[in-house]
C-alpha cells in the first residue's frame, strides 16, 4: 500500500466538482485516508512549490493556488503515486488523455484542477507538509 498527496485546486473547487473528482479516485481503487478544505497563504504555496521557484510561471502559480480554497487529501492504495498521476492526466489539459481528470475538468495548463505527488519520496514530504500522522486514517 502506498500513500500520495492530492490537491483539488482552486479552479475545480470553484467549479463545484470536488465530489466528481473524488469519485474518480474511489472508483479506481484509491481511498481517501485524510482530507481538509483550506485556504493556502502565499507563504504556504511558495513553500509547497519551492522546486519550481526558478520557473517563469512560479509567481503566477502562487497567485493561482491562493486565489481560493483547495482540498488537500491523502490517497491510499496499491501504486497510489502512479495510479493518481495516471488518473490526473498530463499537466496541459490539451495534452491530457481522454477520460482523465485534467481532460475533463481543467481549464488551462496553470488552472489544471489537481495536484498529485510525482514520486514516493515527494509524496511522503508533501503529506507531512499538510497532515499530522494522527489525521491519516
Ligand atoms: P504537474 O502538476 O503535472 O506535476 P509541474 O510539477 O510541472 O506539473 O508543475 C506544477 C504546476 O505548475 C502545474 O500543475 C501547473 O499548475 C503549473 N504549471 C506547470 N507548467 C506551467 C506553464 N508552462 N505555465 C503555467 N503554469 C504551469
Ligand atoms: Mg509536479
Amino acid at each position: 500500500m502506498e500513500k500520495t498527496l492530492s490537491i483539488i485546486k482552486p479552479d475545480a473547487v470553484a467549479n463545484n466538482v470536488i465530489g466528481k473528482i473524488i469519485d474518480r479516485f474511489e472508483s479506481n481503487g484509491l481511498r481517501v485516508a485524510a482530507m481538509r478544505k483550506i485556504q493556502l497563504t502565499k507563504k504556504d504555496a511558495a513553500k509547497f512549490y519551492e522546486v519550481h521557484k526558478e520557473r517563469p510561471f512560479f509567481n503566477d502559480l502562487v497567485e493561482y493556488m491562493t486565489s481560493g480554497p483547495v482540498v488537500v487529501m491523502v490517497l491510499e492504495g496499491e501504486n497510489a503515486v502512479l495510479k493518481n498521476r495516471e488518473l490526473m492526466g498530463a499537466t496541459d489539459p490539451k495534452k491530457a488523455a481522454p477520460g482523465t481528470i485534467r481532460a475533463d475538468f481543467a481549464e488551462s495548463i496553470e488552472a489544471n484542477a489537481v495536484h498529485g505527488s510525482d514520486s514516493l519520496e515527494n509524496a511522503q514530504k508533501e503529506i507531512r507538509f499538510f497532515f499530522a500522522e494522527r489525521e491519516i486514517l
